[in-house]
């Protein structure tokens, strides 16, 4: 077959506005003015904005592009567009492309259908969208697509990408003043580094068109355990199958066209699922980046009579899928802050933004477990093969042995059994090698960044970003309000890593974390234990979690409130779309098919026919009374939008309902004859491709 040569270097961010193409297209003094706004965070002027819109509309058309839409990521966790023409008439027979700097920076969106939480009264509908100069632009599908943040006409903030923004300022902020303490004047920023690793499931279209629950809720209510899954581990990192691999290749190519550097695919643990990873970025454009990526998979997906799913658990029984956000600091200089160095003063900086980490770790635990719950999640954590729903950091022996030496002020036992003096000694080498490293822990150090497991497939990177940025903003600040009055900075320095990683090692667990012993450790520990979205939420507007956010100007008391609604509503309406579409499956598919089955049985001659007819009659009994309590839970159902209530509701009725409906029918399946069941098995799903 004829393998078509794709040049990268060529291929790669040709479909960006990228600064390049900026400081190629833009007058000298433009290009200085968009440099400063993005790195000092002035203001855009007015004829700056207009010859950035005219050049960028310039490029746009040169690659086919008609139209423009502000591109901005709503609560809703997706992404949303508004398309308009670059076409303007101006008279007969005359027509202009046109985008004016105006355009550029500001529109205006209907936010109405948009989650708002109550923020947007429903007279006021209106939304702004405003240009994020700091992600590039690019074209998509003759578009123009431009990076938006969105927020309501009073100027409360209805999207993910604000708040981002706000923490990696926030944090930079106080990242440069700890290291004016070391004595560094050069560094003007630090930025954090994100690489998502994202996993998801391949499954055949035609599968995934006979599946009501794939297609209405992006999981499977039930399904038997296939014969065979994923006990052979012939799955994970196994030889990609042609399909996959057109796949794979197409969708490589369509993310580097659109500058997303996707670097790694490889198969997963279980079958049909798969990872991708790209190279890591800066925290704001990884999550554009990340945005894009899903919205791809889907995309490429369907060219290739393909469907992806997202969903964090797609089958019941079958590993589920998340993304690992791995974050680190990196300078402007281009030094990673979580690297532990080779100097004694490299070090000691080091352990005080380790320090830092851990005590924001510790501190905001709760909000790092918000910040990862939803109704897709709460299937994965505390599952078998997610991170457990206990927030803990794995550090490894050597750091953790270091940390023990810091807090007891006692001998290090490494072969010179040395006293730690911080910032006089060099540490020991903590060994980069990551085979055989902690996989059961939801945040582990792994040489020089920190891995958050806890995310799940379909969410947006941006809200567990954004606490980690705005948790370490906040320890840093302690740090440096202390440090910065110190007499004797490196005796000061001393005590401060010594009393911070004795008030916060309960957070440090090393062991595996799926034991039933951990459990039982963490809560000696004082170690939350929140095991599910309805028991999160209210730390989601605890006093200490709204101060930190407030405090640091990331969001206002109105604006958790709003999100924390949104989560609640939304945790109400996913159940109540489960139950029904459940009730659907059952009442008109699954139950008339167990009926015409057991009748087809009992009109033969055998023993193991009357049997089954039984068991098949009992089964299909229970199914209908189950299905007829759930109608009338959902009858009896309070509103929606009706709260931590309502929620509650959902979780202790509802729920519960449609787990054991998709178990027994789950059963009735594996007595089923093959040719009256109605819907594809999880074997006919997983090995479909
Ligand atoms: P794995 O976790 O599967 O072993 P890697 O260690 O290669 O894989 O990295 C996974 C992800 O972490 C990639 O997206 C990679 O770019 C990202 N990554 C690597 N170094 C850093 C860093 N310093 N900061 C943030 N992300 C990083
Ligand atoms: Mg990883």
């Amino acid at each position: 077959m004829y393998e078509k040569f794709i040049d990268i270097t060529e291929l790669f961010g040709s479909m960006v506005f990228s600064e390049d193409q900026m400081q190629q297209r833009l007058s000298p003094a433009c290009y200085t003015a968009w440099k400063s706004c993005v790195s000092q965070g002035t203001t855009l002027d007015r004829t700056s904005a207009d010859e950035i819109a005219e050049a960028m509309k310039e490029w746009a058309v040169e690659k086919g592009a008609t139209h423009f839409t502000h591109w901005f990521q709503p609560m809703t966790g997706f992404t949303a567009e508004k398309h308009e023409g670059f076409l303007s008439s101006t008279g007969r027979n005359k027509v202009l492309m046109e985008l004016g700097g105006k355009a550029l920076t500001r529109g205006e969106a209907d936010a109405s259908s948009f989650p708002s939480g109550g923020l947007r009264a429903t007279f006021e509908a209106r939304g702004y969208t405003a240009w994020d100069p700091t992600s590039y632009a690019f074209v998509k599908d003759n578009t123009l697509y431009i990076p938006t943040i969105f927020c309501s006409y009073g100027g409360e903030t209805l999207d993910k990408k604000t708040p981002l923004l706000r923490s990696i300022r926030v944090l930079d902020r106080q990242c440069v003043r700890i290291l004016r303490l070391f004595g560094n004047d050069r560094v003007q920023h630090v930025t954090p580094q994100v690489g998502p690793e994202q996993e998801y499931f391949l499954i055949d279209r035609a599968m995934y068109d006979r599946r009501e629950d794939l297609k209405l809720c992006g999981r499977t209510l039930f399904g038997a355990k296939p014969p065979k899954g994923q006990e052979l581990d012939d799955h994970y990192y196994g030889a990609i199958k042609p399909r996959v691999a057109a796949f794979m290749r197409e969708l490589d190519e369509e993310l580097w066209k659109l500058g997303v550097p996707a670097k790694t695919e490889h198969n997963e643990v279980a079958p049909s699922q798969h990872e991708l990873a790209p190279i890591y970025s800066d925290a704001n454009s990884a999550c554009d980046y990340n945005q894009l990526t899903m919205e791809l998979l889907k995309r490429v997906a369907s060219r290739h009579d393909l469907v992806c799913l997202l969903h964090e658990k797609p089958f019941a029984g079958v590993n589920g899928s998340g993304k690992h956000d791995n974050w680190s600091l990196a300078t402007d200089e281009g030094e990673n802050l979580l690297k532990p160095g080779r100097t004694p003063s490299q070090n000691a900086q080091f352990l005080l933004f380790l320090a830092a980490f851990v005590k924001g770790v510790d501190e905001y635990q709760e909000m790092l477990r918000c910040c990862v719950s939803y109704p897709g999640n709460d299937h994965r954590l505390g599952g078998n093969e997610a991170p457990p729903a206990i927030v803990s950091i794995f550090l490894g022996d050597e750091l953790a042995a270091v940390i023990q030496a810091i807090i007891s002020g006692s001998e290090y036992v490494d072969v010179a059994k040395r006293r730690l003096e911080i910032g006089v000694d060099t540490m020991p080498e903590i060994p980069q090698d990551t085979t055989d490293r902690n996989r059961t822990s939801p945040l582990a150090f792994t040489g020089n960044k920190f891995e958050f497991r806890m995310l799940g497939s379909s969410q947006s990177i941006a809200s567990p970003n954004v606490v980690l940025n705005t948790m370490m903003a906040e320890e840093l600040s302690r740090f440096a309000d202390r440090l910065e009055k110190a007499d004797d900075f490196r005796a000061d320095l001393q005590e401060l890593l010594r009393e911070t990683f004795r008030d916060h090692q309960r957070i440090i667990f090393n062991g595996n974390g799926y034991g039933e012993e951990w459990v039982a450790e963490a809560a000696r520990r004082g170690l939350s234990n929140l095991k599910d979205t309805v028991d999160c939420m209210p730390a989601y507007i605890s006093d200490r979690n709204v101060d930190l956010f407030t405090r640091h100007g990331i969001f206002s008391y109105k604006e958790m409130r709003a999100r924390y609604e949104i989560h609640l509503e939304n945790y109400c309406k996913v159940t109540t779309i489960e139950a029904n579409t459940l009730l659907d499956m059952a009442q008109r598919h699954i139950l008339p098919a167990v009926f015409r089955y057991s009748r087809e049985l009992s009109s033969g001659a055998s023993r193991a026919q009357r049997v089954l007819a039984e068991e098949l009659d009992r089964s299909g009994d229970s199914l209908y009374d189950l299905c007829l309590a759930l109608r009338q839970a959902l009858e009896k159902a309070p509103a929606l939008d009706g709260g931590i209530d309502s929620a509650r509701y959902f979780r202790d009725e509802v729920v519960p309902m449609i787990r054991r409906a998709g178990e027994l029918i789950s059963s009735l399946e594996t007595i089923t004859a093959a040719e009256h069941w109605p819907y594809p098995t999880y074997a006919d799903i997983l090995f479909s491709v």
